[in-house]
């Protein structure tokens, strides 16, 4: 079939398998443009590892590290005359990428939330690895089923005590308006946390714990993100930011746990940038089209990959974890620089519809979500029949 985008507001429902493979590739070329990771894991666990900050961690740890990869997500193959996500095709090319350099590659397709996910892939790590060195925990979902009461908790991303309304982004059409969030009601706020919060992250170790699966000195990084204040509505203060202050919480309770393994627990804060998860928080896309114009003319722009591999090269690896007050490693350190926080500042104040383009990187915004989906890559011929089918090698039964 001839494969084109289809996008219905912040979701696009097609992926190019060939696209996400060259934008797997384009990845795999930065890391190992920036040479070995010295002392970089070797066994290596990530959840959440398709698309964003699990998959650039999965790439930097394979590629830049020479590590064995276990992958857990949930993704679609292509099935009848739909095509997969983009996370099972990039998936698919990462372990072809993975084995074409005698790397091994293993992903896991299903509910990382559950018990029966955790069992099955501590019993390949018991078969497969032995033990692991580094557990990345990269998971963004809209709901997750407890696995103990099989309730189904909803995530909502709302602000608390106020509702809040500023200027919006319609990153279809290009028109800044404005938007008003309803704060969280009922159970609102423990339903968030008990999604994106860190309960899940704690039952990963403790399940790899319990089968003494996790290697002396490893390390363990869940992800979170803090911003400027102008989101704080919206993120740090709001909904999500309770869940992320849950994984803080975690990350205290699982540095003690690895203590007697001379392990560390850590949260990285990253960089805002475009993700199939960041682009359904509202009022972020436009701080996002703004922030990309500063720093793309500021020469610091990274995506998820120089992200990732600056966190395993220049943080977690190299004796210079650099943690902030709270003990938490800082990779958006570059994003917050006061002056570029000014300059954001100063035309969030002044960015309408009609000076998008001269204040913001909606172009880079666009194409940055495009190619999230495999479009807009280059040398890849988008008008030609493609086959939707690819496999994931070790998943091949499905
Ligand atoms: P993403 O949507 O690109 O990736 C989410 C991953 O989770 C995918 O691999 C998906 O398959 C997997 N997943 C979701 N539900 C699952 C389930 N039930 N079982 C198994 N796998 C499941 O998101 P992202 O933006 O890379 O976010 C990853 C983490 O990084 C989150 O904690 C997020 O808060 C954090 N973060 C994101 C940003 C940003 O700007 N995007 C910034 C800082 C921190």
């Amino acid at each position: 079939m001839i494969i084109a985008p289809k996008i219905r507001g912040f979701i696009c429902t097609t992926a190019h398998p060939e696209g996400c493979a060259a934008h797997v590739a384009e990845q795999i070329a930065v890391v190992k443009g920036r040479g070995a990771i010295a002392n970089g894991p070797k066994k290596v666990l990530v959840i959440g590892s398709s698309t964003g900050y699990g998959l650039s961690s999965r790439i930097a740890a394979a590629f830049g590290s020479n590590a064995a990869t276990m992958g857990v997500f949930f993704e679609k193959p292509a099935e009848a005359d739909r095509c997969g996500t983009a996370g099972w095709y990039n998936s698919a090319a990462l372990e072809k990428a993975a084995a074409a350099e005698g790397l091994y590659a293993r992903s896991f397709n299903g509910d990382a939330f559950s018990d029966a996910m955790k069992a099955e892939v501590c019993a390949a790590i018991k078969a497969d690895l032995g033990q692991v060195d580094c557990i990345i925990y990269s998971l963004a979902s809209p709901r997750r089923t407890d696995p103990k009461t099989g309730e189904v908790y909803k995530s909502v991303l709302k602000s608390i005590g106020q509702p809040y309304t500023n200027k919006n982004l319609n990153t279809t059409s290009g028109v800044v308006d404005e938007v008003t969030i309803p704060p969280a009601e009922g159970d609102d706020v423990k339903n968030t946390v008990a999604v994106m919060g860190g309960e899940d992250w704690e039952m990963w170790i403790d399940a790899l714990l319990a089968e003494n699966l996790i290697a002396p000195g490893t390390q363990t990084v869940a992800y979170s993100y803090i911003g400027p204040e102008l989101t704080w509505p919206i993120y740090k203060n709001g909904t999500i930011g309770a869940a992320k202050e849950d994984v803080e919480r975690v990350q205290r309770t699982l540095d003690a746990k690895l203590a007697p393994l001379g392990g560390k627990a850590w949260v990285s804060v990253n960089k805002a940038l475009v993700t199939q998860a960041s682009s359904a928080i509202p009022v972020v896309p436009l701080y996002i089209s703004l922030l990309y114009k500063v720093m793309k003319a500021e020469g610091t722009h990274e995506d998820t990959i120089e992200q990732m591999d600056r966190l395993f090269r220049e943080r977690l690896y190299n004796g210079h974890p650099q943690p902030d007050e709270a003990g938490r490693i800082r990779v958006d350190d570059w994003e917050m620089a006061p002056a570029v926080q000014a300059l954001v500042a100063e035309r969030w104040d002044k960015v309408s519809s009609e000076n998008l383009s001269e204040l913001a990187d909606f172009d880079g915004y666009q194409s940055s979500f495009l190619r999230l989906f495999g479009f807009g890559l280059a040398g890849v011929d988008y008008a030609a029949e493609t086959d939707p089918n690819v496999a994931v090698p070790s998943l091949k039964h499905e």
